[in-house]
């Protein structure tokens, strides 16, 4: 999409720190971390957020955590992490182009704020 922040990163328009790449998915660094390791990792194709989902979108949605559980086992941070998706704006979803936070390398509170 056009008009989308991550879609232009997935093109190359808008640069970013790419951590991991594949055919369906790509993980790089957030902007504004929130712990040691803070990637984010999105679907390449657009799809809005988790409510707007689809069956069809099950697998690359599962490759998103697998991909994140790829980075953590690389980063040696797999003691404790955590894969978030910040659903609609009252959970703080920012952009919409659905992408899971992958937090670890401290300690990590439960509940969540
Ligand atoms: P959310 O609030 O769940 O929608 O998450 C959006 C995330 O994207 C936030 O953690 C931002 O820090 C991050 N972010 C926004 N713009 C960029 C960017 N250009 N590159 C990397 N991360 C970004
Ligand atoms: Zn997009």
């Amino acid at each position: 999409m056009k008009d989308c922040l991550f879609c232009r990163i997935i093109a190359g328009e808008i640069p970013a720190k790419k951590v991991y790449e594949d055919e369906h998915t790509l993980a790089f660094e957030d902007i504004n971390p929130q712990a040691p390791t803070h990637v984010l990792v999105i679907p390449k194709k657009h799809i809005r957020g988790l409510k707007e989902a689809s069956p069809e979108d099950a697998d690359m949605i599962g490759l998103c955590h697998l991909a994140a559980a790829h980075v953590a086992r690389e980063r040696g941070i797999e003691n404790g992490y955590r894969t978030v998706l910040n659903v609609g704006p009252g959970a703080g979803q920012s952009v919409f182009h659905l992408h899971l936070h992958l937090l670890g390398g401290r300690d990590l509170k439960w509940p969540p704020g």
